[in-house]
């Protein structure tokens, strides 16, 4: 039998990010994984495939749209290809899913491919194709084994025309009507995704807004910039039913009034969150605790209830996010070394990767206010920028919290383009425990979009702004 210093179970971001410290720390690591391509969902269903489809769908809205007014023409109608459109995408997942694999050889770990479920605690039998089996030996055990998209009790998911994201991510057709179930991450980037290549699209949402768990303001804004591009929302609508009847989806939910809303799509994509998976890891053999929702209780050294078995990412608590389960795949390795690592859990930013894109760290507003923090607020709009009067992406805005007696900063909210990576600055800001006025004194590069941070920031520390 095979024995390892560390076995991992599952090769997602939070996975395949531990078993690669391990191993740089000096343990023999092994890593399990049930599919034959490596990365969870993050690579293969997730992160990678659906900004690989936002990336396509948002140049070919830009040919349609805004070519021209650039002084672009192009002769004849400009079409979707949309099967080579998902042909890329796999393309790219493929390349950056053989990327791990190359990772794992280089660092000398052991890629197991099979179902892992737990014998004992220092003992996982992995189940592989055609009913083999082999049984490992590991004195500590890292799981990783993430999530799996959720659904309502009601529905069922035929995975032809009522979908979660995996089916999104490679439809054959672009949808006539697409109904989205659910205005979080997924719902609104998969929904703009089709939106863009032509089909009408519906959000249905329980809650009175959109991205609900991030600031009012950028629910608002984005609502707003998804509107100019004819998505349609249903806000504070209580799902009830959804039938499928030959090509069409038939989806009921109660308004605010309580009143029934019918909605009659073509597709029907379920985007309600996602739960912790661990079926068939078998932690009972081991001795595991879980908590509330399936999640795997861990401590604050995201350490089980046994001693020599972590879990970490989506199927622990806490956001769910790549960053997220990567630094806690770093964290898990380290502690095993001995060290004395930590996570700032407060300065993992979100971001929802729509155009404009919407980033986020630390406190929203409504938090403050929930916690009685005096704040200030410092907001500069987008469209004041030359950069992004150049480029023609107007949308969106900065906003700064900053605590009101120490000017240190809290939160910082954007929606705009490329906030996706403007987003860093703020971490780092905020990882140095920076005032507002601390940022408006550096200087940012003209023109940028990143102008906006500085403005914001001047606008949060002495109401200051400079161009507007
Ligand atoms: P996963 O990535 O879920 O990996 C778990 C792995 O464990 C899987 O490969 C699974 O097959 C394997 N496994 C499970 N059980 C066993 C077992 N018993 N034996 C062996 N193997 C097992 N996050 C972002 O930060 N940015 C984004 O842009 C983003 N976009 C997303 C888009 C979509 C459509 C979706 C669905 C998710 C997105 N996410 C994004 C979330 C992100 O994918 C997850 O937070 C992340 O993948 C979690 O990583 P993980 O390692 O915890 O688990
Ligand atoms: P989510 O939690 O972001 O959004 C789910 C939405 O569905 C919420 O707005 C919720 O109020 C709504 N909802 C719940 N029940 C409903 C009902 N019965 N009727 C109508 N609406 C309902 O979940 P998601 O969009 O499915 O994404 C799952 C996870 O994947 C998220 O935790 C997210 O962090 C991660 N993810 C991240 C990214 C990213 O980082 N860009 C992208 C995609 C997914």
């Amino acid at each position: 039998m095979s024995s390892y210093d560390v076995a991992v179970i599952g090769s997602g971001p939070g996975g395949y990010v531990a078993a690669i410290r391990c191993a740089q720390l000096g343990m023999k690591t092994a890593l399990i994984e049930k599919y034959p391509t490596l990365g969870g969902t993050c690579l293969n269903v997730g992160c990678i495939p659906s900004k690989a489809l936002l990336d396509s769908s948002h140049h070919y809205e830009d040919a349609v749209k805004h070519f021209e007014e650039h002084g672009i023409e192009i002769p004849g109608a400009i079409k979707v290809n949309l099967e080579k459109m998902i042909a890329r995408k796999q393309g790219v997942v493929d390349m950056t899913t053989k990327g791990i694999q190359f990772l794992m050889d280089k660092n000398k770990i052991d890629v197991f491919e099979g179902l892992g479920s737990f014998k004992d605690a220092t003992h996982i039998n992995i189940k592989k194709s055609k009913g083999k089996s082999e049984t490992i030996e590991a004195k500590n055990t890292i799981v990783a084994t993430g999530s799996k998209p959720a659904t309502l009790p009601f529905i069922k998911l035929d995975k032809e025309r009522v979908i979660t994201s995996t089916e999104a991510l490679k439809l054959k057709e672009i949808p006539k009507h697409l109904i989205v179930i659910g205005g979080g991450v997924i719902g609104l980037e998969l929904g703009q995704v089709y939106k863009r290549l032509g089909a009408e699209v519906t959000v249905v949402e329980y809650l009175d807004r959109i991205i609900p768990t991030m600031d009012a303001a950028l629910s608002k804004e984005l609502m707003k910039s998804m509107k100019k591009q004819k998505a349609k929302f249903a806000l504070s609508h209580k799902v009830k039913s959804v039938v499928r009847k030959g090509k069409q989806v038939i989806v009921k939910a109660d308004n605010k009034k309580g009143e029934e809303v019918v909605f009659t799509g073509d597709y029907c994509l379920v985007a309600v969150g996602r739960n912790a998976y661990t079926d068939g890891l078998n932690l009972e053999a081991a001795g595991v605790q879980m908590e509330e929702r399936g999640r795997v209780a861990v401590n604050d050294h995201l350490q089980t209830n046994v001693s020599n078995i972590y879990a970490i990412g989506d199927v622990v608590k806490g956001a769910m996010l790549a960053h997220k389960a990567g630094e806690e795949g770093t964290m898990a390795a380290e502690i095993l070394a001995g060290q004395k690592p930590h996570i700032d859990y407060n300065l993992i930013p979100g971001v929802v990767y729509t155009w404009p894109e919407v980033a986020a760290v630390g406190k929203t507003e409504e938090e403050l206010k929930e916690a009685g923090v005096e704040y200030k607020v410092g907001q500069f709009p987008m469209r004041a920028l030359g950069r992004a009067r150049a480029s023609m992406d107007i949308d969106g805005f900065v906003k700064i919290l900053a605590d009101k007696n120490t000017d240190e900063v809290l939160g910082v909210h954007m929606i705009g383009a490329r906030c996706a990576d403007l987003i860093a600055e703020a971490v780092t800001a905020m990882e140095f425990r920076a005032s507002a006025e601390d940022i408006s004194r550096m200087s940012h590069a003209h023109p940028t979009y990143s102008e906006a941070i500085k403005e914001a920031a001047l606008a949060a520390t002495a109401d200051r702004a400079l161009h507007i």
